[in-house]
């Protein structure tokens, strides 16, 4: 029996966000001896859209060991503390998903728990008036966190918005500088080897051929290596996401303001972004094609753009769901080739950076397991799926008047675990995170409340209390946390004073 072949050679077909991230993670982390070479197309470009990130994407940025500073001036980034719903729940209607904590939990009793049992009674704010993030983007202000629990401002969680062409273009030059060869080129064919159809090869336009041993398929949606050559299966999830399309267009900024939070705004058949960054602000209208046509979703966009469009407005197609195996033979495949959840919550990077994550755990060095492998399948699965439910939320839990989709998507059967959560939380307020789950418990609680899941009653814990001191105290936390929100700075004041010198 012969040994397996050491793995030598790392091919990333692609040089989008996910073929540079991959690029910039492997070149930090793989052992010496093996090469990293990704494959680029300048002639095909990239999808050209994917700016707001949640509070992860910090961690891989200090994996790579980037500053900060100097990450937010090449990207033109902005800090995202949250994301502003307007018109989803109801026309008229408008919550916050903020990042970080909602007030403290007493006694072991949920702090949600508290304040659903006081505000029935008219003794609590709305649950935004107890998180400093929400105070924080109701301000426009911001401020970083702190390592010291016993100040307000270790509460502060934060994501970035980004331009994400120039961050391909940072991780790349940081990739380069560390050994990884780019070859600029178009990929033709995709030869797989005799016996077991594991690619050898991609063969270029003009006959070039880059070899490897384990090869990442980071196409975007034409999944060229995973599902052109390898057939790796796709299971579509547009009977519960139905949007299928999105218009694009980046706009003036309307003034010295930068908003720090991410704004989704609800339309008649589907919702439109407006994303905040240092130089332009970006936006998109996602919808369904079976509710308008493209015309009017465009016109839609620009009569809702609050600054000049930059250009004439681009257009997207795509189709919610994903891979069948995101690892199949030896090709993994990272981003939009491995599957699709529409940018409401902004995860599609996210995901990027936990398949990366992943697949240095379970990197081979020769050979490839059946069982690490499958573990791989496993994890990307259940991850997929968990922010799935996450999304349909949002357009299940809708009390929209106007337009089919609203109706559809609120009629519509949904999957048997989001069903559950939203059973256990309808009763009592109950809610459990599973495993790993992406979303914190203050996550799903502000969308459920947001989308107008309300508990019909709450923990019979909380009724054990003291209501007045509970009250009391309720009113202090949200004057301590409305006064640290006041003290910060302006955002985009203090993104000028954070800009490297020179
Ligand atoms: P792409 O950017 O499409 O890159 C594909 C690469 O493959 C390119 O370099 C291309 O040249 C190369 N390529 C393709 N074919 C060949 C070939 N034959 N030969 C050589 N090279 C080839 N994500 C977020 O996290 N936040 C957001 O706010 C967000 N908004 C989004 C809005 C919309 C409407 C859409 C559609 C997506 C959004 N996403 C968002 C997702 C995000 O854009 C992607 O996850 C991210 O950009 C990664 O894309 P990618 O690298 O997989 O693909």
């Amino acid at each position: 029996m012969t040994a397996p072949a050491p793995i030598r050679r790392i091919v990333i077909v692609g040089g989008g966000t996910a073929g540079w991230m991959a690029a910039a993670a492997l070149a930090r982390l793989i052992p010496a001896g093996v090469s990293v070479t990704l494959v680029e197309s300048e002639e095909i470009g990239t999808v050209g859209v994917g700016e707001a990130t949640i509070p992860p994407i910090r961690n891989f940025n200090a994996l790579l060991g980037l500053d900060e500073r100097d990450f937010l001036s090449r990207t033109q980034g902005t800090i995202k503390l949250g994301i502003a719903f307007v018109d989803w729940t109801r026309e008229g209607h408008r919550y916050v998903h903020p990042f970080g904590e909602f007030g403290f939990d007493v006694e072991g009793v949920k702090f949600h728990q508290i304040w659903r049992k006081l505000h029935a009674e008219g003794r609590a704010r709305e649950i935004d008036a107890y998180n400093v993030c929400a105070l924080a983007m109701a301000a426009g202000r911001y401020q970083p966190p702190v390592a010291d629990p016993g100040s307000i401002l270790s509460r502060m969680a934060y994501a970035y918005q980004f331009d994400a062409s120039l961050y391909a273009k940072y991780l790349r030059a940081h990739a380069e500088r560390r050994g990884v060869v780019r070859v600029e080129g178009k990929v033709a064919q995709v030869p797989l080897r005799a016996g077991d159809g594991f690619i050898e090869a991609v063969v270029l336009e003009g006959d070039r051929r880059v070899e490897g041993e384990l090869f990442l398929d980071c196409t975007g949606f034409r999944a060229l290596l995973i599902e052109q050559a390898l057939g790796a299966g796709w299971e579509s999830w547009a009977h519960w996401l139905q949007c299928d399309r999105a218009v694009a267009v980046p706009s003036a900024s309307p003034g010295p303001e930068i908003t720090p939070f991410t704004r989704s705004t609800a339309h008649r058949a589907g919702w439109q972004w407006r994303i905040p960054l240092q130089h332009r602000v970006g936006n998109g209208h996602v919808y369904c094609s079976a509710d308008i046509s493209d015309d009017a979703a465009c016109e839609t966009l620009l009569a809702n753009l609050d600054g000049a469009p930059l250009r004439d407005p681009f257009l997207l197609r795509f189709e919610a769901g994903r891979r069948k195996r995101a690892w199949h033979r030896n090709c993994v495949a990272l981003g939009l080739s491995s599957g699709f959840l529409e940018p409401l919550e902004s995860t599609s990077i996210h995901l990027i950076q936990s398949g990366i994550h992943r697949l240095m755990a379970l990197l081979p060095d020769s050979g490839f397991s059946p069982v690490e492998r499958d573990e791989y399948n496993r994890l990307t699965d259940a991850q997929m799926e968990q922010v799935r439910d996450f999304v349909i939320l949002h357009y299940h839990a809708n009390e929209r008047q106007d337009g089919d989709l609203w109706r559809r998507v609120r009629e519509m059967a949904i999957p048997e675990t989001l069903r559950r959560k939203l059973d256990l939380f309808r009763g009592r307020g109950r809610f459990f995170r599973h495993e790993d789950e992406l979303f914190a418990e203050s996550s799903w609680i502000a969308v459920l409340l947001g989308q107008g899941v309300i508990p019909a009653g709450w923990d019979p814990l909380a009724d054990g209390l003291d209501e007045n001191k509970l009250a009391t105290s309720f009113e202090r936390i949200h004057e301590m946390f409305a006064r640290a929100a006041r003290a910060m700075p302006r955002h985009e004041e203090w993104l000028a004073r954070n800009a490297p010198a020179g």
